[in-house]
């Protein structure tokens, strides 16, 4: 028994202890450092001992997108949901606090995956983005919608760094993505389509999705974006004499290689049927979640974009005229008059 003492003495004196301290007011209070007093201070003890390694388990979390936190080194961290009874939740906030301070832990607010702020970009006299800001969280299907002209692949160019804005700030995982190089941007986790399929022609299948797999190296194989895409037999053809609909799988297949945490697709649907919208509208939502992917869609079909973003940024002429849910953004006077020339 005394044996059981002094080990338990022993270990008491290795750990941090959390007990009960009376305040002034009579209610008990949490705090660190405080002798365990019985059983009960024990078992409430051994609990934060519990949760204090479960903090430290999620130090290797990342992406915990169902929250729009991060827990990482020098990343966003938060406290968990807590079982444990009222009193607790507070000291274990100071734990948390000390064990962060402890690991470098920098407690920051949530910020989107992508930010667009205040960009302008001038092609001579003409005004392509005019101070347009949007963002995009991580986890988000957004869609970036906009009549012809209205500056939306240039808005795309501008975040994969091919044109160098006037002005604003371009933030990626709430670091500059203007100080990256066109090279680096795909290094970052930021795939991309285009609206007229750029592959290499000359080449098969596989080695224009090999390009993407080569340009980072993430969790997914060159096989698994060829077979989840559905090209998989296709894997030994020319891209060259493929129909315009394979073609654009190949893209989506070359970008999935990448392993990016965003991906943007620049009219995904153009030249589709509609049986073949109808397949794509299921397989970007499939995608975001099987990739753990983050989509900007920028799309004229309306009804895939109304059928699979939750948020809409609509630009018109350069500049942004409305943001919000699809029905929102549908039901907008200044959307209205800008595809159709007439207010509602
Ligand atoms: P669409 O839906 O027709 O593709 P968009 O919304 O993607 O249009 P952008 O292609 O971004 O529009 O073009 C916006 C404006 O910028 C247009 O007036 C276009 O002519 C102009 N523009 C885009 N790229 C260039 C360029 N490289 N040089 C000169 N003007 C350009």
């Amino acid at each position: 028994m005394a044996e059981r003492r002094h080990a338990s003495d022993r270990e008491s004196a290795r750990r941090p202890h959390l007990g009960r301290r009376r305040r002034a007011d009579g209610a008990e209070q949490g705090c660190v450092d405080a002798p365990i007093a019985g059983t009960q201070d024990e078992e409430r003890g051994a609990a934060i001992l519990r949760e204090h390694q479960r903090l430290h388990d999620l130090s290797h979390f990342d992406a915990d997108r169902s929250r729009g936190l991060r827990c990482g080194p020098g990343r966003v961290g938060e406290l968990p949901d807590l079982d444990l009874e009222p009193a607790l939740p507070q000291a274990l906030l100071h734990l948390q606090r000390c064990w962060m301070q402890r690991h470098s832990f920098k407690v920051l607010p949530a910020v989107p995956l992508l930010e667009v702020d205040s960009v302008t970009k001038r092609f001579g006299g003409i005004v392509a983005l005019d101070d347009v800001s949007f963002d995009v969280e991580a986890g988000e299907i957004v869609g970036l919608i906009g009549p012809n002209g209205a500056g939306k692949t240039t808005a795309f160019n501008v975040i994969t760094r091919l044109y160098t804005p006037d002005a604003g700030h371009v933030r990626f995982d709430g670091k500059d993505l203007l100080a990256t190089r066109p090279s680096g941007v795909i290094r970052r986790g930021i795939a991309r389509t285009f609206q007229n399929v750029e592959l290499f022609r000359g080449l098969t299948v596989l080695e224009n999705v090999q390009v993407g797999a080569h340009a980072r190296t993430g969790d997914h194989t060159v096989d698994d974006a060829l077979f989840y895409v559905g090209i998989g037999s296709l894997r030994h053809f020319q891209v060259d004499g493929l129909p315009f609909g394979t073609q654009k799988r190949v893209e989506l297949a070359r970008a999935l290689a990448s392993s990016p945490r965003l991906m943007l697709l620049d009219e995904p649907a153009g030249g589709l049927n509609h049986e073949e919208v109808q397949d794509l509208a299921g397989l970007l939502r499939r995608l975001r979640g099987d990739f753990d992917l983050t989509l900007l869609l920028v799309e004229h079909h309306m009804g895939l974009v109304m059928s699979v973003a939750e948020r809409v940024h609509v630009l018109d002429f350069g500049r942004k005229i409305a943001e919000g849910t699809p029905a929102e953004v549908q039901a907008n006077p200044a959307v209205i008059e800008a595809y159709l020339g007439t207010a509602a």
